[in-house]
């Protein structure tokens, strides 16, 4: 037990909604304790978003305390209080209990329900990491520390609570939570906790689809991207997850297609640490597009359909990865709108430039394009007169029409599949975007 003046959390850092139920708890005489990442980052001097709860109370007690509260989950049953746009979750202390016994269920090793209730000591110990198993008890504002959390917070190092194989054959998704905390903390991960991931990480292929996109918002899209990428790349797990993805970074273009994707994480995580918006779509273009790329390629090569070869091996790559990651249609949809429009930048007359300014997708087009141009400098000229186009007056705006295109080569579309692509979308009524059918 570590007393309030041997740590640094201090009530301030924690949200209004959170300290209530940990109060409210307390004061119809149970146990409450912030628990997990809130006070692992409050003890690294960071601010927590969200906060969870740990009591001894049981769901449908906690539901009695609050009006705005409600019962989720079924494989793992959760109180939410909700005060406006906080939710807190509080769960109550789930005990080791026999298999088969009472509420848990473990197929081929893995848990599918846990729903056995038992100490605070039992809830520590079913928790993935030790610097995850922190509480802090708002009865005296100690922290409880039962597996060594605070001596690797210390050293800065990842430890699995018991033994790494069977916690991982238990969940898989725990090696991609060590990876992202990881880069999230500029934390090491324990040569025990990272051992296991070449002969385990193949248990990634069978995690839910819908699970392994939520982690993946996570891992790329929380300010640490870049950090992310790296160490899913280094720790062997990325061909797990994101299988094009590996395969391209060590084809003909790896090199480039590597700078594309470290330079647009890093832009996504400026924006994030800026608050500005991010979009998944965005995310998966980047991390997709040097195999739909490599695919479409080996399509030419290998005397395929050179006109639809871009179109189809974004299909197929797509369809590859929902495979693994359930990228909403919304999103996907975005992306191949993103892929599509790249060749478009290249045509620098008048009227279509006009007409892609004012397309819908052209904003996460052309932040596409200038990641390309930063990966790969023959395309910087192409992305600085896109740059220039937007914000020119009419002056500068005739100057800017007057100069030669650059070198049509530099863009990675073969000019047999823009020829199609143009063809295409005069036939289609509507057009991309609602844009008028293109001028002859
Ligand atoms: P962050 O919120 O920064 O992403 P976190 O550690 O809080 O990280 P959550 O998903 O919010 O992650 O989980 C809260 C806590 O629940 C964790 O700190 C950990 O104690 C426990 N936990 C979450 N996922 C697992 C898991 N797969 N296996 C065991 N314990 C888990
Ligand atoms: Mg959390």
């Amino acid at each position: 037990m570590i007393s309030r003046d041997q740590h640094g959390i201090s009530r301030r850092n924690i949200s209004n909604g959170a300290l209530r139920v940990l109060y409210r708890l307390n004061e119809a005489g149970y146990e409450a304790f912030l628990v997990g990442g809130a006070v692992r980052d409050l003890l690294l001097g960071g601010h927590p978003k969200d906060f969870d709860i740990a009591t001894n109370a049981t769901p449908e007690e906690v539901r009695g305390l609050f009006r705005n509260c409600r019962l989720i989950g079924r494989r793992f049953r959760l109180a939410h209080v909700v005060f406006g746009q906080e939710i807190v979750e509080v769960a109550t202390f789930r005990g080791i209990g026999e298999e088969g016994n009472a509420d848990r269920h473990v197929v081929d090793g893995r848990i599918v329900r846990d729903n056995v209730y038992g100490s605070i000591e039992e809830d520590a110990i079913r928790r993935d990491f030790r610097v995850n198993a922190l509480y802090y008890n708002i009865a005296d504002f100690s922290v409880r520390d039962y597996v060594g959390g605070m001596a690797d917070l210390e050293k800065k190092e990842l430890h699995l609570i018991g033994e790494p194989e069977l916690r991982y054959r238990e969940d898989p998704v725990r090696m991609l939570r060590a990876v992202r905390l990881a880069a999230k903390l500029d934390f090491r991960i324990d040569e025990s906790a990272a051992r296991p991931f070449a002969r385990l990480g193949a248990l990634l292929c069978e995690a839910a689809p819908a699970r392994l996109f939520d982690e993946s918002l996570k891992l790329f899209l929380s300010g640490h991207g870049l950090a992310s990428f790296r160490e899913l790349d280094r720790s062997g797990l990325l061909q797990f997850v994101f299988p094009s993805t590996a395969a391209a970074l060590s084809k003909r273009h790896g090199d480039e297609f590597r700078r594309l994707v470290e330079c647009g994480l890093a832009n996504t995580d400026h924006r994030v640490q800026a608050g500005k918006s991010v979009t998944p779509a965005f995310l998966f273009a980047l991390l997709l597009w040097g195999g739909v790329r490599e695919r479409a390629e080996r399509i030419i090569a290998s005397g395929g359909d050179a006109l639809h070869a871009y179109g189809d091996s974004a299909e197929a790559v797509i369809l590859e990865q929902t495979a693994r990651v359930a990228i909403p249609r919304r999103f996907s949809l975005v992306m191949e709108e993103i892929w599509a429009l790249q060749p478009r930048f290249e045509q620098k007359i008048k009227k279509r430039v006009t007409r892609l300014l004012a397309h819908p997708r052209f904003r996460a087009a052309y932040d596409f394009l200038v990641v390309r141009g930063q990966a790969d400098p023959s395309l910087a000229e192409l992305a600085q007169w896109w740059e220039q186009i937007q914000v020119a007056d009419t002056a500068r705006l005739g100057e800017l029409f007057q100069q030669p295109s650059p070198a049509a080569s530099d863009v990675a579309v073969p000019r047999a599949a823009r020829k199609r692509r143009r063809r295409r979308r005069r036939k289609s009524v509507v057009g991309e975007g609602g844009a008028p059918p293109a001028e002859p």
